[in-house]
């Protein structure tokens, strides 16, 4: 099928967003009760839409219909039957890729290309390898040393309510990531986007509406952090929090879960560095390297966002990665060949112009970029910064923009002190190696303290490999096996035979 134009697709615009932001609670398409929320469109600055945001009420309403499915019609709904429901979830948003496309593009001002080509693909592959998982979800036999005659084993029961809260720089992939593999697992959810991204979620909760689902099971309610996440995150009827979202959000889930024991998972921030030895392939490093750092213009998690650098080619890389990002073609989500796109609000823009300038302020060069290009929406131009230090704000701190920090090494054997610039940091998420060099790429791998490890390669986010952090960084896993049992409760049996 050949795709429609990024021009045929702007016209089309005001009828993709004609249907208004609900809230989707115990199988009804419903207004919120909570405030009025704006929406933006980020290429341009613009209010995109309002709604109205879900009220605590709201909440409770979605968490009760959530219980109630997860006691009644869910609870007898097979595995294979749980499989089924997802599958044709993953088939109707795949049916629907050029429309999700074009709206999240909207909303979050990404590339059309970003999100057609790979963000709405990811979302309909991960639902579908989680459905794979709801017939494959086992306890086990176990053998036991007690005197007298057993048999021991394992049970895996859904945890019961999850409550998923996702941020706004992934907002479909980041849904399909928690409802995929809750449902799988037997949970009903209550799902909150980010109230700067309602469009795509909103969206999903109506195809949802059509497949089969029991009523309740899922239920979206977009709206204000400190109004809807706080609601769900202090529910009493809500089991487990699966959050992704800033490392501050997600100490304050702690504190505030710990009263009622809700089973926590948290995918928070990151400051992940790059190493790249001088006997790498140079060439595909530092254009890996300016990948992850701009694309999605830095708002990703596991952004490549501390560079350190054999001293013997820094020169080759930093100026390479710096010409990569002067060639970026900066624009609106819609405009053609556009490569990387706006940052999702004022505030974020604002912030990260602000980290630019502390790096000025404390010493640091420019090699590029290092400002907001002169129109409107929410740009900052993909910047490189020179001569950082381990004590400077931009190195210490998580931008959340197209801005990479940069640091070299003299010494490429001297492990202990590469290693410990690298893994100076609050956070651990993802971590990155250039090298052609089998045992200092496994050396050096198994000494970063991060979550997710990559050589030679900026990507290798799949649906079965799991993903998650260490320290500030949260913990629990998304995707794989470790993903699934993250919304299960596990129960030995044993019972005495003789
Ligand atoms: P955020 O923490 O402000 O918001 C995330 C979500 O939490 C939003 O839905 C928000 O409404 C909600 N929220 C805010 N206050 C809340 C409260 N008191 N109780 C419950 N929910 C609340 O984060 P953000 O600024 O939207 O997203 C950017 C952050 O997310 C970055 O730090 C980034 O690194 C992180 N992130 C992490 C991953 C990962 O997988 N590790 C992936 C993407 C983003």
């Amino acid at each position: 099928m050949s795709q429609p134009s990024a021009t045929a697709l702007t016209n089309s615009t005001p009828d993709v967003l004609r249907s208004p932001i609900r809230l989707l609670v115990d199988g009804q398409w419903v207004e919120g009760t909570g405030e009025s929320i704006d929406f933006f469109d980020p290429s341009e600055g613009t209010v995109l839409g309002t709604f109205a945001g879900a009220s605590e009420a709201d909440v409770d309403r979605a968490a009760r219909a959530a219980r109630a499915a997860l006691d009644g019609p869910w609870s007898r709904v097979t595995p294979a039957q749980r499989a089924t429901l997802l599958w044709r979830l993953a088939d109707a948003l795949e049916e629907r890729i050029e429309e999700f496309s074009l709206l999240e593009t909207l909303n979050t001002g990404k590339p059309l290309s970003l999100t057609r080509q790979f963000e709405l693909p990811q979302a309909v592959a991960i639902l579908r390898y989680n459905a794979g998982w709801a017939t494959k979800l086992n306890g086990e036999t176990r053998d036991v040393s007690l005197p007298g005659e057993w048999h021991t084993f394992t049970m895996r029961r859904p945890v019961g309510v999850a409550g998923l809260i996702v941020p706004w720089n992934n907002p479909i992939v980041m849904a399909a990531a928690k409802l995929g593999p809750a449902l799988a697992a037997g949970c009903t959810t209550v799902l909150k986007p980010a109230e700067l991204t309602p469009v795509t979620a909103a969206r999903l909760g109506e195809l949802i509406c059509g497949l089969g689902f029991p009523d309740g099971v899922v239920n979206i309610v977009p709206g204000l952090g400190h109004v809807a996440g706080e609601a769900i995150a202090t529910h009493p009827l809500v089991d487990k929090i699966s959050f992704t979202g800033s490392t501050a959000i997600g100490q304050h889930l702690q504190r505030t879960t710990a009263a009622t024991m809700k089973r926590l998972s948290l995918e928070l921030g990151g400051k992940s560095p790059v190493l790249i030895f001088a006997d790498a392939d140079l060439d595909r490093a530092i254009e890996a390297a300016a990948m992850s750092i701009y694309a999605n213009s830095g708002q990703v998690c596991a952004a490549g966002s501390r560079l350190y650098v054999d001293a013997r080619v820094a020169d080759r890389v930093i100026s390479g990665i710096a010409e990569r990002a002067a060639a970026l073609r900066v624009g609106g989500g819609l405009e053609e060949g556009v490569t990387t796109g706006p940052l999702i609000s004022a505030r974020q823009r604002d912030r990260v112009l602000g980290y630019i300038e502390q790096g000025r302020e404390a010493g640091a060069g420019v090699a590029v970029g290092g400002s907001a290009p002169d129109r409107p929406g929410f740009f900052v131009q993909p910047t490189v910064l020179t001569d950082t230090h381990a004590d400077m704000s931009v190195v210490r701190e998580e931008i959340f923009g197209p801005v990479l920090v940069t640091q070299t090494f003299d010494d490429p054997d001297d492990l202990d002190a590469i290693l410990g610039r690298a893994n100076a940091s609050e956070y651990g998420l993802s971590s990155y190696i250039w090298t052609r060099d089998l045992s200092r790429a496994h050396r050096v791998a198994r000494r970063l303290q991060a979550g997710n490890v990559r050589v030679n390669t900026y990507s290798g986010m799949d649906p079965n490999m799991p993903f998650g952090g260490f320290k500030a960084s949260g913990y629990g896993k998304e995707n794989g096996r470790e993903g699934v049992e993250a919304y299960t409760e596990l129960t030995s049996v044993a019972i005495r035979l003789d």
